[in-house]
């Protein structure tokens, strides 16, 4: 089976190459947000659709020749290519409604993640010790190797992150694929109080890197806002804040990685709730005939949800069992939370509070999340039983993503990235 991965590392530029990568990302910028804005012409006329990649590419050739914009002949047209590709692929997953795709949008100056993408590493860049050669007028450039790359790399991409420019190696290697060590079978309930309640009653306390951060931040925000905007001092306590954010994020990504190796190390398959976060957003305020309840929790809820990264987590939980061999199954979430697991009894009065779930049919008294968690394997199993283990296991490994039923998803296997 084929791994692939990534591996970020600090770059040391020198001033000539930051500014130069300073340029690449603008044209960048100019290329997605002209198109994104020709793509919502287009979505907005009647009658037409939303212009695909094959389109968009020889908007560049047109742009190169028009003198307003003819200092794009002066761009790394590879990554020119790159972002238009990304754009038809967010518009693509923004239409097949993909879990958490949002309309694409304008990049701004200073408030997006800027990166340049190089690609065909092979042929346009080189490696040699911890320095890489970089096409686009960049050169040689040294990096700080914190761990050592592993497999060949495929592309890179070099990003402005909270004052620094980080390279990221996109790489693949060929791995037997493994022998299941881990065996049996785990429900995982994700909440709030607990991140993640495990069918065997264990359960990884929560992060919270945001809240944890968040007083740090507010008071960096605080004093970047008394500062004259632009000045010296301004661009301190900008830098500040983008440092904390830049924190918050790092600090998020160990965690949620930390959780999601343990779980797929000992476990052979995990089921999950097929929990859909922008459903769940969307869902909080209610609708007319059914008004939203709790609006205020929910919409705290929500932001939680966003903020400990569940989905992060569910792509590393699925990509960690397949490096391990084993697999990820999604299941429906409803009515997990009400469900007796003992006699099947489905009520809201069985969850007397947030915390404890009593059966009012057959008195079974457990933790709610572990009933969750316990109801969600249950589900697992049932997939799998009902579709036959080995079809449902082969058409993972075949396929990668596949329904084994309408109302679940199975998807381990060759769907690898990191
Ligand atoms: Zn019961």
């Amino acid at each position: 089976m084929i791994i692939r991965q990534g591996f970020k590392y600090r770059l040391d530029t020198s001033e000539a190459q930051s500014a130069r990568l300073r340029v690449l990302c603008g044209h960048a910028r100019f290329v997605w947000n002209h198109a994104l804005a020709r793509c919502n012409e287009a979505l907005a006329t009647e009658g037409q659709f939303v212009p695909r990649y094959e389109t968009m590419a020889k908007w560049i050739t047109a742009w190169k020749r028009n003198p307003d914009t003819e200092w794009l002949k002066e761009a790394y047209t590879d990554n020119l290519q790159q972002k238009l590709k990304d754009l038809d692929t967010a518009w693509q997953r923004y239409f097949k409604k993909v879990a958490d795709a949002g309309r694409p949008q304008f990049k701004k100056k200073g408030r997006c993640r800027d990166s340049v993408r190089f690609v065909n590493f092979a042929k346009y860049c080189a490696l040699q010790g911890s320095r890489v050669k970089l096409p686009a007028g960049i050169g040689w450039v040294r990096f700080r190797q914190s761990r050592a790359i592993l497999g060949e790399i495929k592309n890179c991409t070099v990003g402005y992150e909270a004052g620094h420019w980080f390279i990221s190696f996109q790489t693949e290697r060929e791995v037997d694929r493994p022998l299941l060590q881990a065996t049996g079978a785990v429900g995982i309930d994700m909440g709030i109080e607990r991140f993640a309640t495990l069918s065997d009653g264990s359960y990884t306390a929560p992060l919270n890197s945001f809240k944890r951060h968040q007083e740090a931040l507010r008071k960096a925000q605080q004093a970047m806002s008394r500062k004259t905007k632009f000045s010296s001092n301004w661009k301190r306590a900008k830098a500040r804040v983008q440092h904390i954010h830049h924190r918050i994020a790092n600090v998020r990504r160990d965690y949620l990685h930390k959780a999601s190796t343990t779980i797929s190390k000992n476990h052979a398959m995990v089921c999950i709730e097929d929990l859909k976060v922008s459903n769940m957003s969307a869902s909080a305020a209610g609708t007319a005939e059914q008004p939203g309840r709790n609006v205020r929790a929910k919409s705290g809820l929500n932001k939680a949800i966003l903020d400990q990264g569940w989905f992060e987590f569910r792509r590393q939980l699925d990509y960690k069992l397949a490096w391990n061999g084993g697999w990820l199954i999604a299941v429906p979430a409803r009515n997990t939370s009400r469900t007796c697991p003992i006699c099947d009894h489905v009520s809201p009065d069985n969850r007397k509070t947030q915390a404890q779930f009593l059966c009012v049919q057959c008195g079974y008294a457990q933790n709610a999340d572990v009933v969750g968690a316990i109801n969600v394997l249950r589900r697992g199993e049932a997939l799998l039983s009902n579709e036959g283990p080995d079809l449902a296991r082969l058409a993972c490994e075949v396929n990668g993503a596949v329904r084994p039923s309408a109302a679940g998803t199975c998807w381990p296997s060759n769907r690898l990235n990191a």
